[in-house]
């Protein structure tokens, strides 16, 4: 089995998974892995119930793909992110409830709790609104992106980039975690907020941390 066969197959099977932790449901979200000269990317519009490994579109840097499915309608970061950050492996979009519910009140995860590291940095941002599958949304993401691992999409959803499609899951699931305690604590009271100080230390941490080390690959 070659390279190619795998990846699809681990598309395919975490495809899946955004369905059972509940970070998606029905056609909602997409997932790319990095691959050749360009990346494997979900087809637009398919439930993942339904994905084979052979559904999964190859699609170039400059947006080619030869394949009778269409690759996701949001094609356009998945290519911007691989072609901006040599880091990224793979890339996991979803729309979960309480990641989705700051963004659709267009609000950031700020450092209140030190798992904010997981995102790369001291806080998640939230990416400007814009319509679906344009490049005025990818060039909102790459902004929010900047520096970071994940970010929130206003009145959208959110992303997390990885250094294999397993990292970039577990990285999905660790923001909308954050984003649930977040919005719980706002009904609660007023978070309070770690200082730069305390955020750089459990970010130096977290470069030694478990397998699932935000640190990208070198
Ligand atoms: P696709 O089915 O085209 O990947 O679209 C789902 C989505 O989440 C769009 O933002
Ligand atoms: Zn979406």
């Amino acid at each position: 089995m070659n390279d190619q066969h795998t990846l699809r197959e681990e598309i395919v099977a975490q495809a899946r998974r955004l369905t059972i932790t509940g970070l998606s449901q029905g056609t909602s979200g997409n997932l790319s892995a990095r691959h050749a000269d360009g990346f494997l990317i979900t087809p637009s519009g398919m439930p993942y119930e339904a994905l084979t490994p052979a559904d999964i579109v190859q699609v170039d840097l400059l947006g080619r793909y030869a394949h009778r499915l269409r690759p996701s309608s949001e094609w356009r970061f998945h290519r911007d992110i691989y072609a901006a950050r040599p880091d990224a492996a793979a890339v996991v979009h979803a729309h979960p409830p309480y990641a989705t519910a700051l963004a659709m009140c267009r609000r950031s995860i700020p450092a209140a709790h030190y798992m904010i590291a997981v995102g790369g940095g001291d806080s998640i941002r939230c990416a400007d609104y814009h319509t679906y599958g344009t490049q005025e949304l990818s060039d909102a993401v790459l902004q929010a992106l900047d520096g970071r691992l994940a970010c929130l999409m206003a009145n959208h959803g959110m992303l997390a980039v990885g250094n294999s499609l397993a990292q970039a899951m577990w990285r999905a699931v660790e923001v909308e975690t954050l984003a649930r305690q977040y919005a719980l604590a706002l009904q609660i009271g007023t978070p309070a907020l770690l200082t730069d100080g305390e955020v750089t230390q459990v970010l130096q941490k977290f470069a030694t941390y478990g397998l699932m080390s935000p640190k990208p690959d070198a």
